[in-house]
């Protein structure tokens, strides 16, 4: 995946793509990679790094959703588990089986869970993961050592899954473009371009890292902005009503010791009506979620000071070993979209977790709404439209069973597991040049050669891409991050030919981000 040949591909003036895709979440990813399956010309263009919105700060569950069935959302469950089937199947480098147990307090919950994780099993049918069941309150001790035990009358058991984010979302811009897509990242679409009818037939793009402005010709646009759709729908009806309310979820990880196995916990109902989960994920804890409306859809977005209080509190609830602020090894935030009150009331209602596809009169396609586990329905069914918007045939689709860059039966051990058949690649790396066998951090077993690596094959083009969505250090230990930066930039400056200026300047970039990730103890 090269950014120069990728470019080169965009400047062709003369060619007309079939799909051009905004946003490289989850979501346009999933377009792009059902669109290239059926032999369609793709082009996907990510103003910022490849998953840098809501795709890298999920609570990383591939997942049908308990919670969702309990409302009764029983074809969106079952679209899950079917997808979260194949993802474990497609992506096995990426995802694992994950236990998760449910502590139980009282004989009527025991019977409320275990019947209704029956229910979630037979659904998943042959793609099950794992057979749910009750289990004692000694073993749910032995697996859970840190749950509270006051009044703990066991627990039970089922299984998800659960993935890297951010990876899968790079591995499958590497598999749409091995497959003939043109990805690209730091590229924003500044406008759309309509013929005389007033049908669209173009985008208005400029390169962020060099403000190098292009026009390109579609047949087809996506608009697959998360909580940016409203700007795109905006800059082709400048009269567009808002329609998405952000609504903020954050997390915090912690040392795994506070859960205390290799189990995750779920909280199906705290004392005020959420779900929470904590989850060990690259040898930390991840807990989380809130649900706190915001007024602006931003890239970075910030914790505030009561979500934080939120989860620290509830954990507290569930643990034995509190958790305080100092424990806190990171914060991370994202937004999911809401469905924007009408004017005049004052209720938000969640646009539903199923996605919707909605297509405006000069031809924008726009997709909204669902999950990262459901992402390659999504973009089976949004590519669907291709016909109805250019009048030409479509293959069907190919992406069900396609295998993910870095598939391999035989996962790497430890850490390297997440690069999947590259791993063998970036340690051969170390060959060419022994200083990149170093550590990037004491406390983290990543190497130089991986910031090599995802220079020159993952489009990592600044500090954060690296620290934040190729190792993760980022997010699972913001001040581990910072004190490795300089590190990383002087690798980069190296792969990427740059300068001193540049790595200054990259330097005071990271620092101001990061910060944000760092939680003060007050
Ligand atoms: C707190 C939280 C936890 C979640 N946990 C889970 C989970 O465990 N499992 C699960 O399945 N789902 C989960 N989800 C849902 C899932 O994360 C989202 O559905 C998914 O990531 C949304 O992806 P997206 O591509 O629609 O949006 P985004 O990831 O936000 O991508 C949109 C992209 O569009 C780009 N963009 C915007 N404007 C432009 C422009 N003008 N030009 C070019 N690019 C542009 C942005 O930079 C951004 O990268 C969670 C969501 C939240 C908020």
């Amino acid at each position: 995946m090269n950014r120069e040949e990728n470019l080169n591909q965009l400047r062709d003036k003369s060619k007309i793509w079939d799909i051009a895709v905004i946003g490289g979440g989850s979501s346009g990813l999933g377009v792009a990679l059902d669109a290239v399956s059926r032999g369609l010309s793709v082009v996907l263009l990510e103003k910022a790094d490849f998953a840098k919105g809501t795709s890298s700060r999920s609570t990383k569950l591939v997942h049908g959703g308990v919670r969702y069935l309990a409302q009764g959302d029983i074809a969106l469950v079952l679209e899950a588990l079917k997808e979260r089937g194949m993802l474990l199947k497609n992506a096995p480098h990426l995802t694992q089986n994950q236990p998760f147990i449910i502590p139980i307090y009282t004989w009527w919950d025991r019977i409320q869970y275990s019947a209704g994780l029956k229910i979630y099993d037979w659904m998943a049918g042959k793609l099950r993961l794992g057979k749910s069941r009750f289990i004692s309150k000694s073993e749910t001790i032995k697996r859970l050592p840190a749950v509270l035990q006051k009044g703990l009358k066991g627990g039970v058991v089922y299984h998800d899954g659960q993935f890297d984010d951010a990876r899968l979302a790079l591995n499958i811009a590497q598999t749409a473009d091995e497959l003939g897509a043109c990805v690209l990242n730091y590229m924003k679409v500044s406008g759309l371009v309509k013929n005389e009818s007033g049908k669209i037939s173009g985008l208005k793009v400029i390169d962020e890292q060099s403000k190098e402005k292009l026009e390109i010709q579609t047949k087809m646009v996506v608009n697959a902005t998360g909580v940016f759709a409203d700007k795109i729908l905006q800059m082709d009806n400048p009269e567009a009503p808002k329609t998405i309310q952000p609504s903020q979820g954050i997390h915090l990880v912690m040392d795994l010791e506070f859960l205390g196995g290799k189990d995750a916990l779920m909280i199906p109902k705290t004392r005020d009506g959420r779900v929470l989960f904590a989850v060990p994920w690259h040898n930390k804890l991840v807990v989380g979620t809130t649900d706190t409306l915001r007024e602006k859809a931003k890239l970075e977005p910030e914790a505030l000071q009561k979500e934080i209080d939120f989860v620290l509190e509830t954990a507290s609830g569930y643990l034995t070993k509190k958790p305080s602020r100092a424990d806190v090894k990171a914060v991370f935030a994202g937004l999911r979209p809401l469905a924007r009150p009408k004017e005049g009331s004052t209720k938000t209602k969640e646009i539903s977790r199923s996605h919707k596809v909605i297509v405006s009169q000069s031809g924008l396609v726009t997709l909204t709404g669902g999950k990262w586990t459901t992402y390659r329905k999504m973009g089976e069914d949004t590519v669907d439209y291709f016909t109805q918007i250019t009048g030409q045939t479509l293959n069907p689709s190919k992406s069900l069973n396609q295998k993910i860059h870095g598939f391999t039966t035989e996962i790497p051990s430890g850490h390297w597991s997440i690069y999947g058949s590259d791993a063998a690649k970036i340690q051969q790396l170390t060959i060419e040049n022994p200083e990149w066998s170093k550590p990037i951090h004491p406390a983290f077993p990543n190497i130089l050669a991986e910031v090599v690596w995802s220079c020159q094959n993952e489009m990592a083009v600044k500090v954060e891409d690296v620290l934040s969505r190729r190792i993760r250090m980022l997010i699972l230990d913001a001040q581990a991050a910072l004190d490795s930066a300089e590190k990383v930039a002087q690798t980069m400056a190296v792969a990427l030919q740059k300068d001193q200026t540049w790595i200054d300047s990259e330097l005071a970039d990271f620092k101001k981000t990061a910060e944000k990730y760092l939680i003060k103890s007050t």
